[in-house]
């Protein structure tokens, strides 16, 4: 079977350097934050070319603490995407705020920034973009409308590690920017990881708090800011105990591995080339798959997508599926349901037929194999099953 996406190749073509890497870890006795993860979000800060960096337990934390760094919560509501992981969303309401949902362009699937100004209200506090499937939402035009309602941009970039927008790396583009790395990501750990990145010293300290239970500096700094006081560093007062047992914040226990920061410096150098080899890819599959049963996916000319997944619309999806299982290929769905329809949404009022854009990719759309270290002989064998499909 050619899977869609595949994690072991990966591990084989660094082995040598992720074994010795690790080993290093286990042997220093660190393993959590440290020397190890300072160094990864320096790099990756770098890499974004923004400032700040603070590294956390996986992406979906990120966003719930990012939201929380921005003192969203309850009686907020922030604005996101109908189609996208349910994390985004999921965060959203973890903080106590109402996910507000717009729907996706039929081209990029990424945020209709046209049906953005409608979805304001007085108690939206932010944004949340999602560059999709690898690919930038029109960032300029989201926070020109989020900005001009005093609400803040954070992207879910989640499936877009060294996208570019109009030249610029993605986690750069609004104020502050959320990354999943899940093995199966563009960038991956072996294991849980994420990070947040932002330009702004006060984001960064209260994300610094929120990932250790809201404790000593970073926290008491954060507090004054979100209640609207003075902050006076001549006041804060440890009694000469550790500043992690004084909490300022409910915060969480989030916080990156040194073993997944090492594993991540290690393979940072190395996004850009696979990255490079998933857009290859996709010109091959754009190029060479002829068959009209599948709209191909469409990327903004002000975009340089990097293919997490290559999105296909198809009529038949499960006749499509069972075709291709058939010949030994596998096929993934991004994803089923969008989040206006799900369960876990349903206090929220929405109804089907409210997005219509994000239903109909729901229903029909699909992706075949997208990983770097896909061989020419898949590639071709992919192309060859595709273009003897028949609806
Ligand atoms: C993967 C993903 C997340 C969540 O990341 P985790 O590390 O799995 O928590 C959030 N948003 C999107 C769009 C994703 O694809």
């Amino acid at each position: 079977m050619i899977p869609v996406m595949n994690v072991q190749r990966q591990y084989a073509s660094l082995q040598d350097e992720l074994d010795a890497a690790a080993l290093e870890v286990l042997h220093s006795g660190g393993y959590i934050l440290g020397p190890k993860v300072q160094n990864f979000e320096n790099e990756f800060a770098s890499y974004c070319g923004a400032k700040y960096a603070v590294g956390v337990g996986n992406g979906t934390d990120a966003l719930v603490i990012a939201l929380l760094a921005a003192g969203i919560g309850e009686g907020d509501e922030v604005i996101t995407t109908a189609m996208t992981f349910v994390s985004t969303a999921e965060a959203i309401a973890q903080v106590g705020a109402t996910p507000v949902f717009v729907d996706i362009t039929p081209e990029t699937y990424t945020m209709d920034p046209s049906k953005l100004e409608a979805a304001f209200t007085s108690k939206t506090k932010a944004v949340i973009p999602v560059h999709i499937y690898g690919q930038a939402a029109d960032m300029d035009e989201i926070c020109r409308i989020a900005h001009s309602h005093n609400a803040l941009v954070i992207e879910d970039c989640a499936q877009a590690a060294g996208a570019k927008y109009k030249g610029r790396r993605t986690c750069s583009l609004g104020d502050m920017a959320c990354v999943s790395f899940f093995p199966t990501k563009n960038l991956g750990a072996a294991g849980d990881a994420g990070i947040i990145v932002t330009d702004s010293e006060d984001l960064y300290k209260a994300a610094m708090a929120f990932r250790v239970h809201g404790s000593g500096l970073n926290g008491a700094y954060t507090y004054a800011r979100l209640n609207g006081q003075e902050f006076d560093e001549s006041k804060v007062d440890f009694h000469g105990n550790l500043p992690k047992y004084y909490n300022y914040l409910v915060g969480f226990n989030s916080r990156l591995d040194a073993l997944q920061a090492a594993m991540l410096s290690v393979k940072l150098p190395h996004l850009d080339d696979w990255n490079a080899r998933r857009r290859e890819i996709a010109a091959i599959y754009n190029e060479k798959i002829t068959n009209t049963a599948f709209a191909k996916p469409v990327v903004a000319d002000f975009n340089e997508h990097i293919f997490y997944v290559y999105p296909l619309r198809v009529n038949d999806r499960a006749k499509f599926r069972a075709y291709m299982e058939e010949k030994g290929i596998a096929t993934g769905v991004y994803f089923p349901v969008p989040m206006h329809e799900q369960a876990c949404f349903g206090k929220l009022g929405y109804k089907h037929g409210d997005f219509p854009v994000a239903e109909d990719l729901a229903e029909h759309g699909v992706t075949i194999p997208m990983f770097p270290e896909l061989t020419d002989d898949e590639i071709n064998q992919v192309i060859d099953a595709m273009n003897a499909y028949t609806e």
